[in-house]
């Protein structure tokens, strides 16, 4: 059952910050996250503010510079569908549509899917864990099969999000209202790891709204994707994600922003990758390098050391995507 609470429903931005200055007060937007963390005692509310009002959260449409500007209201149905985020940010259109079910995708919202809470067990059952002011992370010694290989420390949620490792791979940005005014946020900046904040996902206080989310204009040629391994056909979290964002240029990789999902506390920018791809053309060989950069660094719990195999894999595959079909041949670089 739903505990009491206050709800209001601010009809702009300012309003909502001025709503959320009281203590114990959370943000509402579409509510298929918040509602069941409510229900199920994960943390609890004294108000409740509602966006469902604030049209100037809602949209999306071009920015300046021949970027895409995306309210945070915005349904991830809609994120999904929009011919301006399909044209041009394919991965983020692709991780949009592999996000939950149909009928989440039509309540949840792009700005809550950023924000939305981890799906550990631990913390979302009746344990006092790190992440719940406790001392300990139960997936440690318990049952972590679906917990991270990067990044754990004092805790090792994954974060959940299929839109954020494709945000991040576009390079976008957050812009985030306060009662001190706005700020704008990269999104690579935005999520921090338990070693920062083991009780916090993001870098937002408790009366910051996210407004909108910039994606800049894509470079000349650039190409971006989002692959999802699920452990099952229908809806499901990622065991492992992978968004790219690159540029090819007369054969050879010029930029590439690559970025894992489901096996890190945040989006996990994987810069090994990056490296053994950029300035090279793209083949057989390049890519058994570049997946095993991948899991350079990547350290298993008891249960989950198949996510090693399963980011190789993955990535692998991505890129494989990519290859031009002569290389794809057997020619090799250099
Ligand atoms: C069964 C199920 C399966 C799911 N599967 C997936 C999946 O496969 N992939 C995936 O990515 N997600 C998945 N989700 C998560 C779902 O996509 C999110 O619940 C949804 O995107 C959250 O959006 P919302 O608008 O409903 O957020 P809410 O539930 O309203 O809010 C979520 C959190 O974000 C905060 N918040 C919301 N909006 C803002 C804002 N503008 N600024 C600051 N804070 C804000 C809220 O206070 C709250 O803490 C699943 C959820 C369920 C219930």
């Amino acid at each position: 059952m739903l505990p009491h609470f206050t709800y209001v429903r601010p009809e702009s931005v300012s309003d909502a910050v001025r709503q959320l200055t009281s203590r114990g007060a959370r943000i509402h937007a579409g509510g298929t996250d918040l509602l069941g963390c409510l229900r199920d005692g994960v943390f609890t509310a004294d108000k409740v503010v509602s966006l469902s009002r604030i049209d100037s959260l809602r949209g999306i449409a071009p920015s300046g510079g021949g970027g895409l500007r995306i309210g945070a209201l915005t349904t991830l149905a809609a994120v999904a569908a929009s011919p301006l985020v399909r044209e041009q940010y394919a991965a983020l259109a692709q991780a949009a549509s592999a996000a939950a079910s149909p009928q989440l995708r039509n309540q949840g919202t792009i700005g809550g899917n950023l924000c939305q809470r981890p799906r550990c067990w631990y913390f979302r059952g009746q344990f006092r864990c790190a992440r719940k002011g406790g001392d300990a992370c139960f997936a440690v010694s318990g049952e972590n099969q679906y917990h991270a290989i990067f990044g754990g420390s004092s805790c090792f949620i994954v974060h959940p999000s299929d839109t954020a490792p494709a945000l991040v791979a576009l390079n976008a940005q957050a812009r985030v209202v306060g009662p001190a005014g706005e700020r704008v946020v990269p999104l690579e900046q935005f999520f921090v790891l338990p070693a920062a904040s083991v009780e916090k996902e993001t870098v937002l206080e408790p009366n910051e709204i996210i407004s909108e989310v910039l994606i800049p204009a894509p470079p000349a040629g650039q190409k971006s994707a989002y692959r999802k391994v699920r452990g099952r056909g229908a809806w499901d979290f990622a065991l492992a994600s992978l968004a790219t964002a690159v540029v090819v240029t007369a054969g050879r990789i010029a930029q590439a922003r690559v970025v894992l999902g489901g096996v890190a506390p945040i989006p996990w920018r994987s810069e090994g990758v990056e490296k053994a791809i950029v300035g090279r053309r793209l083949d057989a060989k390049i890519v058994a390098q570049a997946a095993e950069a991948a899991v350079k660094g990547a350290t298993a719990l008891e249960k989950n050391d198949y996510k090693i195999p399963l980011v190789k894999g993955i990535v692998t595959e991505g890129l494989t995507a990519l290859i031009e079909p002569a290389a794809a041949k057997g020619r090799t670089d250099e």
